[in-house]
């Protein structure tokens, strides 16, 4: 039995990302105003969907609070739910 056989030989090592810090907790703003929507656009996608927290660098926190901005933000017609 070959015992020298890497599975998974083939992923590539993972790459780190520069170390992100959250704009939100840099900029000390505790609250997300949805008609802001040229910050918003910063955290959605192409597609109009919110960026994940690994992508973005933003805390749990204000993750929550950029969400239901993002949300409140396309209820009003500001942001596109979807994109395509
Ligand atoms: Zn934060």
């Amino acid at each position: 039995m070959a015992m020298n056989e890497d599975k998974g030989a083939k992923r590539p090592a993972r790459r780190m990302p520069k170390k992100k810090v959250c704009t939100f907790c840099v900029e000390k703003i505790d609250e997300i105003d949805y008609k802001d929507v040229q910050k918003l656009r910063r955290f959605i996608t192409e597609k109009g969907k919110i960026l994940p927290r690994r992508m973005s660098g933003v805390c749990a926190k204000h993750q929550r609070i950029l969400a239901t901005a993002i949300k409140r933000a396309r209820e009003m017609a500001l942001l596109p739910y979807k994109a395509d």
